[in-house]
């Protein structure tokens, strides 16, 4: 009925839905089961304007089957899956090896739409090497774990080399450093990374 892509098949879904509980029974509850309700899943996108709590317990009981077990489950939001996720730092011993286990995803407290995050996560990942960078969206292909929106923070092995370097070479590291940590997002994933190499490469 869904992907792991978040493609929900609603009308798969409103067929083993209306099966399973019956039309007349959520017709009592006061649920519009007409075929061209557009609204009837919106309950799945989680946006406050659709918000119904009866639907909510309603799809956890036809996905679950028991509301007990559901609450016992104590279900984590993984958008990222459980991880360890890769270290994307050329300069770490454990370059695009599944190393990071620290991932924060930040609360987007936006007032029109709280559950924005669960939509369009963010999540930054940081490796023990001081290395941190964040990403949006859930993991959709395998492509997507090279993925970084933005380097948050080059870590410890790139500041040294930093102060190795003299006042004018200072300015240019600044300078591509900035610009590799939030540019190329055209680019493929893994060529972004080639050039975080070579730069990485360059100050050796
Ligand atoms: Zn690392």
């Amino acid at each position: 009925m869904a992907t792991t892509y978040d493609w929900v098949h609603k009308e798969d879904l409103r067929r083993r839905f209306f099966s399973y509980y019956g039309r007349e029974f959520l017709e009592v509850l006061g649920i519009d089961v007409s075929e061209d309700n557009p609204l009837l899943f919106e309950v799945l996108q989680l946006f406050p304007r659709v918000f119904d709590p009866v639907m909510h317990l309603l799809m956890i009981r036809f996905l679950n089957h028991s509301l007990e077990k559901f609450w016992k489950n104590n279900f984590l939001y993984q958008p990222f899956g459980k991880g360890p996720w890769l270290c994307l730092n050329p300069a770490c011993e454990n370059y695009l090896q599944p190393v990071v286990t620290k991932l924060v995803i930040p609360e987007k407290g936006h007032r029109e739409v709280p559950y924005a995050y669960l939509e369009h996560p963010q999540g930054i990942f940081e490796c023990n090497c001081g290395f941190k960078y964040s990403r949006s969206g859930t993991y959709r292909t395998e492509l997507d774990m090279y993925q970084f929106d933005r380097i948050e923070s080059y870590g410890q092995l790139w500041e040294e080399k930093y102060f190795t370097c003299g006042e004018t070479q200072r300015q240019k590291f600044q300078d591509t450093a900035f610009k590799l940590s939030c540019s190329y997002s055209w680019l493929n994933p893994r060529n972004r990374l080639r050039k975080l190499e070579a730069f990485w490469q360059s100050l050796k």
